[in-house]
């Protein structure tokens, strides 16, 4: 067997065990490894970077929106989670607590984070007097620890990465409007930059965080018709600020409780990308988060290699100054093929070859890691030929993504018609639903499957709840969910 069928089939393919498959792409593009601490990963620095990237492309986006970044500490004591009765039941069961510390018992245990709202309205109640000290705007970057039972890599982890914004506001509508702003920032992030198409919506009573007064999401179908949910935004009314005691002067010179927002995505994103759009060659990553964005490999016999080489490196320096993230490999102990496959299976978007005819005839050929399109260009345009092909990838990524969701969505009526679509195969299921708990648990038991959210734009309108046959009061998508 040659080494590059060696290298490819070490790859469980996705038809065979698609969860099998997540697990050894991630490991063998070297994103992460597991840790002595179940249910903690490692990031490794490819798995880092893509972190890095969408960091930096998300924290521009907060601060163009007037927000400022601040941090908060890890611990939390005991007693601002007894604060808010929701906010304790939902978290409690997930919370790991630090008891003793440098030997001694503590007088209160602290909680390590596993959000911050408690810690953030303990302190905003000290910051804010007046409508004058609102509205506060700030987005921590941060880690923090929910003690998951059932983990997957990036996708749940115990510990994770993450952001989490947290504003107060003088009016409902205001802090409403942050909602949906930053709901929409997330949308426009996860569809322009990780090319994941989302379907937007409402969560239901059941499914929103614990202590909102509602909870809109994003959610992503995976290659295996299974949905992530990829963003929150919660609008947590005068909960958190009635329970922390945020209040203050308004503009008649009433006392006024502040209406809070919160909203965060995490590293649970990576997670989703690879899902969406890796292969059974590998990973796929869209040009914009990609850590290599183009991969120059010079071929050729040896003897023109010093040449080749050459001109690949005055190549490398233009596109380099173009803010194109780019490297060369030009290794000769191992061979171009066997190259084309690692940089395949690690997702590198675009690929540039360059040998000694091509050197004659002044072009480069460009290859795509998605379409496999081989495009032979003029080296003098090198820079507006990779800038466009790395876009018309971006766009080919995020409308096969599109065409896969729109395959694997079904708009049902009835229970049975849906359990025996998520029987057949896995996917998302649009449908009536009457408001009650019931019905929306009945589902769960009958089919797996849990509602993602009520869409803002539903493909259509539902007349009836899929369970009990009452008059619908929303269309919900269901799917099962990682
Ligand atoms: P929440 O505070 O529960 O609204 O979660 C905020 C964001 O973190 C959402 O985008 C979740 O999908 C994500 N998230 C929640 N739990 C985890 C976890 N255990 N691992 C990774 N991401 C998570």
């Amino acid at each position: 067997m040659s080494k590059e069928k060696q290298f490819v089939t070490e790859i469980t393919p996705q038809s065979e065990d698609f969860s099998r498959w997540y697990i050894d792409v991630i490991k063998k593009a070297e994103l992460m490894d597991y840790s002595p601490v179940r249910g903690c990963i490692v990031f490794r620095p490819e798995g880092y970077e893509l972190w890095e990237n969408i960091q930096r492309d998300l924290d521009r986006r907060f601060k163009e929106t007037g927000h400022r970044n601040a941090y908060f500490p890890l611990f939390i004591p005991e007693s601002f989670f007894q604060k808010e009765k929701e906010h304790v039941e939902g978290f409690n069961p997930e919370l790991p607590w630090v008891t003793e510390a440098a030997g001694e018992k503590l007088e209160e245990r602290l909680a390590i984070r596993p959000t911050s709202e408690t810690m953030i309205g303990h302190m905003y109640a000290k910051w804010i007097q007046s409508y004058r000290d609102l509205p506060v705007l700030i987005n921590q970057w941060a880690n923090v620890v929910r003690w998951e039972k059932r983990t997957l890599p990036f996708l749940r982890t115990s510990e994770f990465l993450w952001q989490e914004g947290h504003t107060a506001h003088e009016t409902e509508e205001e802090a409403r409007k942050e909602t949906m702003q930053m709901l929409e920032i997330y949308r426009d992030f996860v569809e322009d930059f990780l090319a994941i198409p989302v379907i937007v919506g409402q969560k239901t009573p059941s499914e929103k965080f614990a202590g909102a007064v509602d909870t809109f999401s994003i959610e992503a179908m995976m290659k295996d018709g299974r949905a992530v949910q990829a963003g929150t935004s919660h609008y947590l009314g005068t909960n958190f600020a009635i329970a922390f005691d945020i209040k203050f002067l308004d503009r008649e010179n009433t006392l006024q409780f502040a209406h809070t927002t919160s909203w965060g995505v995490s590293t649970r994103l990576i997670g989703a990308m690879i899902m969406v759009h890796g292969d059974d060659r590998g990973l796929a990553l869209p040009p914009k988060v990609a850590p290599t964005q183009v991969i120059m490999i010079p071929i050729g016999p040896p003897k023109s290699r010093e040449q080749v080489i050459g001109r690949v490196d005055e190549l490398y320096a233009e596109l380099k100054k173009a803010g194109v993230r780019v490297r060369v490999d030009d290794r000769s102990d191992v061979s171009p093929g066997w190259k084309f496959n690692e940089y395949e299976m690690r997702g590198v978007p675009l690929r540039l070859e360059l040998g000694p005819r091509d050197m004659e005839n002044g072009v480069v050929v460009l290859v795509s890691r998605i379409s496999g399109e081989k495009r032979v260009v003029a080296q003098d345009n090198l820079v507006e030929e990779v800038e466009r092909m790395l876009q018309e990838i971006h766009q080919d990524m995020f409308e096969k993504a599109k065409a896969f969701r729109e395959d694997n969505f079904r708009s049902l009526d009835t229970l049975d018609e849906m359990k025996a679509f998520v029987e057949e195969k896995r996917g998302f299921v649009e449908a009536g639903w009457c408001g009650s708990d019931a019905c929306e648990k009945q589902v769960k038991e009958e089919t797996g499957a849990t509602s993602r959210n009520i869409p803002f734009e539903a493909s259509s309108k539902k007349e009836k709840c899929l369970v009990c046959g009452d008059p619908a009061a929303h269309t919900v998508v269901f799917a099962r969910a990682y």
